[in-house]
Formats: structure tokens, C-alpha cells, sequence
């Protein structure tokens, strides 16, 4: 168990820059997931953080100490990629008991262990079984005992749960966050699925284009993206370009409420982010009361409990969507015509993306 600090690090492949002068530091048995879209850099900074990869500039500091010339097995790391990587031909114990067999345990030793966290995994009964008689989520569960079983000071997870289908992902989701918890390891858990990161880090670090654009709380990271960017990456929602002004954001003829507007000087192109559960839909008969905006429906998803509504803003160039119990959303056919209204405090202003 160990701190992890990244500084400065970067790295190109043939003069593309890849990771661009990163920082990242982690605490002591933190979880912390790398979230970010396909090709921004995640695997290539957990590999590095591994030892499968030299930074061009910058150091990896483990537990105080600056590991970055150190090859990955002088790390003690443990590693769980996206496609099963078990031994074939070993049983899910001997799997289990490669990484102490290697290190020169003594046999007892590497049973025991490998017992204990194939028990930990749920798995205990598996023992004897090769990996072809075992399932996708079986699989990843006996390559987390495998990494577990180094006794690492980092466990370092690279999309585990990607191949797994829907509802296996979300069972081994919770399983790898009891196991975590049980064991206390630091860990880092790269993932593109936004969900999964919320539901499972103590911080989230979102990732784009080689740089990491926040870190912070799943809670934060939601109701206060740091940018336009982390704010569309993270659960779903309407980004409205608009100008701030006095306090508030001007779209068109409107002028809405927002919070930090006020950090936005008058006249700076800013985006308002509006997400669903915030905006509420009543049926428009004709008068418009101050703080309602006529709209029209355009689309209705039925999504389970909630019903997710699109409406077209009338007076401004612009459209968001309504989460609303499925039961009162019945009334909002598309085309009809409805009043959208939000609380002050709910939308965020950002500065506008150039
Ligand atoms: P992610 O895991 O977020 O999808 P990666 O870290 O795998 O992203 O890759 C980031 C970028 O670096 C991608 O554009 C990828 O094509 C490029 N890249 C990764 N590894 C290499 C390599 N060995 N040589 C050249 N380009 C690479
Ligand atoms: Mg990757």
C-alpha cells in the first residue's frame, strides 16, 4: 500500500504528444478511476505508472519514493487488463499462484495465498478449474486474485470490466470496490464508462487529450464540472451557448439564472450546462409566468421510472432535456407545447470553449 504521485509527465510516440505535462497524486488505499474518452492517453499513464513505459519527461513517485527508472517488476505492481490474459494451461489456483511461485515463495506459502484470494474472489470452489471452463467475469475475477496475489503496493486496473457484459459488469463493479475496501490497496481503475466511475472511485480523475481536466469527489465532479468538457462527459445534460451578463446568462431574448455567472465578466461567451433532473415541464396554456420559458416538445425517451423529454427553447437558439417520473410524463407528447423551468441555483456557467 502506498502513495502515487505523478509529476510533470509526458509523453510523444513519433512527435505526438500522447500525455502533456501530467500531475496526478494519489492517497494512501485511495481508489481513483481514470475516466476519459477512447485515446486520450489512460493506458498509456497507467503504463507508465506500471514501468511497461519510460516517461519522456517527469517521475513516478510510489510511496515517497521515485520509481521511474525501475522496470515494472522491481515495482511490485499488480496488473488487470481489458481481455482475459489468464494462463491457459494453468488452473485458476495456479493462475492464482504464478506471481509468489515466481518470487520464490515457499509452496505452503503460495497455496495459502492463492486460496485465500481465490476465497476473496468468491472463487473458492474454482480452484481446479482452466480458464476455458471458467466465464468472462470468473476470468477477470481470477486476474485480480493473480494481481492481488504479488501483495502489491498499486493494483492497476485497465478496463476490466469492458468485455464483460451488462449486468457481470456491474456485479464484479461492486465486487472489485468490496475487495478493494478489504485489502486496502491503492488502486487506479481506467475506465471510458462514466458510470462505472462514478459508482465506484473515491476521486475520478476525467482525462482528455492527454492532460487530466479534474480530479475530484464522483459528487463534485457531477454538480460542478470543472469545464464544458468534463460537464458533457459526465452524466448527460444540455450545454446552451449564451453571454453572461449582470449576473446572469443572456440566450437570445432570454436571460436565465445561473450559478458563477457572476465569475464571467458582461459580454464573455459563456456555455450554460442544464442537467435533466433540474428541469421541470408544466403545460403551457397560453400565459407565460416570469421564470418560465415556452418550449415544444421535440422527443421523448422512455427510460424505466423516468421519462427523458427534449424541448426546443423558443426564444433562444437552444435545447435541453427534462428527467420527469414516466407516470406525469404521458402529458408532454412531442410537438406540444410546455413551459421549462429550473432552479436558480441548478444550471452552471462555464467559459465558453473556443
Ligand atoms: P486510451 O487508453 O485512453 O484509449 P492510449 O493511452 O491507449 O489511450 O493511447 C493514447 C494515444 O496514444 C492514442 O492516440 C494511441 O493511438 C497512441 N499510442 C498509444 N500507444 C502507442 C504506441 N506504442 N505507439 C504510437 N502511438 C501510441
Ligand atoms: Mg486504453
Amino acid at each position: 500500500m502506498a502513495t502515487v504521485e505523478i509529476h510533470g509527465v509526458r509523453k510523444s510516440y513519433a512527435g505526438r504528444e500522447v500525455l502533456a505535462q501530467l500531475d496526478l497524486a494519489m492517497t494512501d488505499g485511495e481508489l481513483i478511476c481514470l475516466l476519459g474518452p477512447s485515446g486520450c492517453g489512460k493506458t498509456t499513464l497507467l503504463r507508465i505508472i506500471a514501468g511497461f513505459i519510460q516517461p519522456d519527461v517527469g517521475t513516478v513517485v510510489v510511496g515517497g519514493q521515485d520509481v521511474t527508472k525501475l522496470s515494472a517488476s522491481e515495482r511490485r505492481m499488480g496488473m488487470v487488463f481489458q481481455s482475459y490474459s489468464l494462463f491457459p494451461n494453468m488452473t485458476a489456483l495456479d493462475n492464482v499462484r504464478f506471481g509468489p511461485r515466481v518470487a520464490g515463495r515457499p509452496k505452503p506459502e503460495q497455496l495459502k495465498r492463492a486460496t485465500d484470494l481465490l476465497d476473496l474472489v468468491g472463487l473458492a470452489a474454482h480452484a481446479g478449474k482452466f480458464p476455458h471452463q471458467l466465464s468472462g467475469g470468473q476470468q477477470q475475477r481470477v486476474a485480480l486474485a493473480r494481481a492481488l496475489a504479488v501483495q502489491p503496493q498499486v493494483l492497476l486496473l485497465d478496463e476490466p470490466l469492458s468485455a464483460l457484459d451488462a449486468k457481470v459488469r456491474v456485479q464484479l463493479r461492486d465486487e472489485i470496490r468490496r475487495i478493494q475496501r478489504e485489502t486496502g490497496v491503492t488502486t487506479v481503475l481506467v475506465t471510458h464508462d462514466q458510470e462505472e466511475a462514478l459508482s465506484i472511485a473515491d476521486r475520478v480523475a476525467v482525462m482528455n487529450g492527454g492532460r487530466v481536466l479534474q480530479v475530484a469527489s464522483p459528487a463534485t465532479i457531477y454538480r460542478v464540472p470543472a469545464d464544458g468538457f468534463v460537464a458533457r462527459f459526465i452524466g448527460s445534460g444540455a450545454v446552451l451557448a449564451g453571454v453572461a451578463d449582470a449576473g446572469r446568462v443572456r440566450m437570445g431574448a432570454l436571460m436565465l439564472p445561473a450559478t458563477a455567472a457572476t465569475a464571467h465578466a458582461a459580454g464573455q461567451h459563456v456555455e450554460l450546462f442544464v442537467r435533466p433532473e433540474h428541469v421541470r415541464l408544466e403545460a403551457m396554456n397560453g400565459h407565460i409566468p416570469p421564470g418560465a420559458l415556452a418550449a415544444d416538445v421535440r422527443e421523448t425517451v422512455f427510460l424505466g421510472a423516468l421519462t427523458r423529454i427534449r424541448v426546443a427553447l423558443r426564444e433562444a437558439d437552444g435545447e435541453v432535456w427534462a428527467d420527469l417520473p414516466s407516470e406525469h410524463a404521458e402529458a408532454f407528447k412531442p410537438g406540444s407545447p410546455v413551459l421549462a423551468r429550473w432552479d436558480e441555483a441548478a444550471p452552471r456557467v462555464m467559459k465558453r470553449l473556443m
